[in-house]
């Protein structure tokens, strides 16, 4: 395989049920995109730890279009983005783009993304034309991107959706970090000096059951901000410095009622709910300090981030 032009890496988790129609799809359309532009590719195709024949479904792939395909067998679920990582470390194209397999991305619009990457951006998004996501999953996923985006200064419209293309200087950018949790378009969004969006269809899940839930959305946020900035640290703190500030008003309003009125016994639920609120408070910072630490216990481990049992590919 000499050095193709595109790279499309693309993590597999228990996808037994949708990669043959991905590769119905997505071959012909690669094959239809280079000989319209001339240019080479290659699909990486990272199988996460899967649990169902998907390895067996990429491995009898590999045999059927080596020429432009490579397999990289993970011995354990590591991840999407560390999936990712794995694709971005093994590939060798000039331009890269990310895809899932569940074909709620179409393999069809790469065209688009590539296009854009020409007029001289080094990092493409895509934004969802119509979601096909429930009303609900919209509405929360908006609401946390917009206070996602003002905790990191990290300007993703469409941040669930992985259909995105990175240059070779971003990808490069990427490898050379050593982090163990992370995630891939806001980190290439960092590197990047020339972002751009494109809107591109968006259609339901093919086949199998998405792995995320609610639950993992609103952790992927939270991993975001406190992934990216020390914002909710610095917030934190300020809200300390307000509730002192707070609290000594309120010590020398009742030492001054105590002097004029003298001394009283009521408003004991008042101070229930006055110190209650306060434990929430001191928690909710417990909590976000154990958020740091944590990431920080993981990266001082030293674990690989990924183990991989085997690469499929044609020797040069
Ligand atoms: N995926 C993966 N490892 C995981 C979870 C997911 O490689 O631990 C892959 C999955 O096969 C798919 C992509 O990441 O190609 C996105 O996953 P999914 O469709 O479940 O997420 P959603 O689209 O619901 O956000
Ligand atoms: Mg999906």
């Amino acid at each position: 395989m000499s050095r193709p032009m595109l790279s499309i890496v693309i993590p597999v988790y228990n996808e037994e049920a949708g990669l043959a129609t991905l590769f119905a799809r997505l071959y012909p359309a690669l094959d239809a995109l280079s000989t319209s532009l001339g240019e080479s590719y290659e699909i990486i195709f990272v199988n996460d730890g899967s649990r169902d024949r998907s390895a067996a479904i990429l491995r009898e792939q590999y045999q059927q279009r080596p020429d432009v395909t490579r397999v990289i067998l993970f011995a354990a679920n590591a991840g999407q983005h560390m999936a990712i990582m794995a694709g971005f470390e093994h590939c060798q194209g000039e331009i890269i783009v990310t895809l899932d397999a569940d074909l709620q991305n179409p393999p069809e619009e790469i065209g688009k993304l590539i296009a854009k990457m020409r007029e001289g951006h080094d990092y493409v998004g895509s934004i969802r034309r119509k979601r096909q996501d429930s009303l609900f999953r919209t509405w929360a996923s908006k609401a946390m991107n917009r206070l996602r985006e003002k905790i990191t200064r990290i300007k993703i419209t469409d941040q669930g959706n992985m259909l995105r293309a990175y240059s070779r200087s971003v990808v490069d950018a990427i490898n050379s970090c050593k982090e163990v949790s992370t995630f891939i378009p806001a980190l290439a969004y960092t590197f990047a000096r020339n972002p751009a969006e494109v809107i591109v269809e968006h259609e339901e899940r093919a086949a199998g059951e998405s792995n995320y839930t609610l639950y993992s959305l609103i952790r992927l946020n939270f991993d975001l901000m406190t992934g990216f900035s020390l914002v909710p640290l610095q917030w934190f703190s300020m809200l300390g410095i307000l509730v002192s500030f707070g609290s000594a008003a309120l010590f020398v309003l009742l030492i001054i009622r105590r002097l004029i009125l003298g001394p009283e016994a009521e408003g004991l639920f008042t101070l229930f709910a006055l110190a209650f609120f306060l434990i929430g408070l001191a928690l909710f910072g417990i909590g976000l300090l154990g958020e740091y630490i944590g990431r920080i216990y993981q990266q001082v481990r030293h674990r690989p981030r990924y183990l991989v049992e085997a690469i499929l590919e044609k020797k040069e």
